[in-house]
């Protein structure tokens, strides 16, 4: 065993594969519409620095996040590029978002006077981009209602609107096409709307991943990618849409802390939950659901050791999960585990884990937790 100075649960992020899935993806969609890479969550749970520094080197056009405190995280890490604050600012936060440069999503007229009155008293122009509510009932100024908006940014003199954007309620869903195409609809009577009241905004953005994939009609002057710039996919993007291949980035491990034979007729962890029904061998292993992996895979889910399924027996604690390993040959103390990831002919993917506990595979990523170890490799790809 090889003794290592660290709790050896760690999550690998390869940003080999975050570059090689923006690449195809970029080539799938062509030339003509700029790439917003989504690194809101700390890039879906990968390390958003990291991931936009490697993006960056690839020539993302733009980054997108939440909240400007993420914004501001990504300028103070060296990022360059425009940012884009999806979720917009709170009050007091404008001179944050001038300071910082960011570009935040506004969709009513207070908000914009907000920013007009901080960039006058440094004497600048900053730019913002509008929101349109198309059917998703979120934040945003609802499509049939844009016309008193238009008008009173007319009115201030120190703010530009550089784009208008939209987000698809259900992309994702063969089923709901029609819905989709109505949302493309409204956004585009939305933008005449404001340009009839003299506003020129030279970005227009709607498309989520799902978007980007199975409407090619909306992917206009740019699209906002999360999901498939991490190989998130199986569960995202409509079943039968032409894709390019699109490699996972995350992978979480750890290995085996301690190994014990326990006899038949034995009850293991909180609750008492599970009964050894034959004299197994039990592996702790030092991962539990403060670490991102769900309660509710207890006595459901599996880890792979040494390429094959070992069952999770018993309750996920807060920092161990046990497994079964009888089945497995060669299993000692400090024998690898694989959470999400391959090994061998076998692999357990986020969206494998997401189906089993009743969710997608963001949130799985999303939650994994800061006490996780990041580790940065580049397995195929300088
Ligand atoms: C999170 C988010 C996205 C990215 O969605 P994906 O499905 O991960 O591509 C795009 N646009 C907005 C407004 C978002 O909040």
């Amino acid at each position: 065993m090889t003794i290592s100075e660290n709790r050896p649960t760690t999550a690998f992020i390869d940003l080999g594969n975050l570059a090689c899935n923006l690449r195809s993806i970029r080539q799938f969609i062509g030339p003509q519409t700029k790439c917003l890479a989504v690194v809101k969550a700390n890039a879906y749970g990968h390390g958003a620095v990291e991931c936009s520094r490697r993006l960056s080197r690839e020539g993302i056009d733009w980054f997108g996040v939440a909240l400007p405190e993420e914004g501001i995280e990504l300028r103070r890490a060296g990022i360059e590029e425009p940012i884009l604050v999806l979720g917009g600012f709170w009050p007091g936060q404008e001179h944050l978002i001038l300071e910082y440069r960011l570009v935040p999503v506004v969709w009513d007229a207070e908000q914009a006077a907000l920013l007009d009155k901080a960039s006058a008293i440094r004497r600048t122009v900053s730019e913002f981009h509008v929101k349109i509510d198309t059917g998703m009932g979120r934040i945003g100024v609802r499509h049939d209602n844009v016309s008193r908006l238009a008008e009173r940014l007319r009115s201030l003199r120190h703010v530009k609107l550089s784009g208008l954007m939209t987000h698809f309620a259900a992309a994702d869903d063969p089923e709901q096409n029609q819905f989709t195409q109505l949302q493309i609809a409204r956004f585009d009577a939305a933008v005449a709307e404001f340009e009839r009241h003299g506003h020129d905004p030279v970005c227009h953005d709607l498309a989520n991943s799902p978007g980007a994939f199975a409407f090619p009609s909306s992917r206009r002057s740019m699209v906002r990618l999360g999901g498939v710039l991490y190989g998130l996919c199986r569960d995202v993007l409509p079943p039968n849409v032409d894709r390019p291949i699109l490699k996972p980035v995350l992978s979480l491990r750890s290995r085996i802390s301690h190994l014990k034979s326990v006899p038949a007729g034995e009850t293991l962890g909180y609750g008492r939950t599970f009964e050894t029904g034959r004299d197994s061998l039990i592996a702790s292993v030092p991962i539990g659901y403060a670490d991102g992996v769900p309660r509710s895979l207890s006595n459901k889910g599996h880890f792979l050791v040494g390429g094959e399924f070992a069952p999770i027996v018993g309750r996920i604690s807060m920092d161990w999960t046990l497994i079964d390993v009888t089945d497995i040959s060669g299993v000692e103390t400090g024998s690898e585990v694989i959470v999400i990831g391959s090994s061998g002919a076998n692999v357990i993917e986020a969206e494998d884990v997401a189906r089993s506990t009743g969710t997608i595979s963001y949130e799985i990523t999303c939650r994994i937790s800061g006490r996780v170890t990041r580790e940065y490799t580049c397995e195929n790809l300088r």
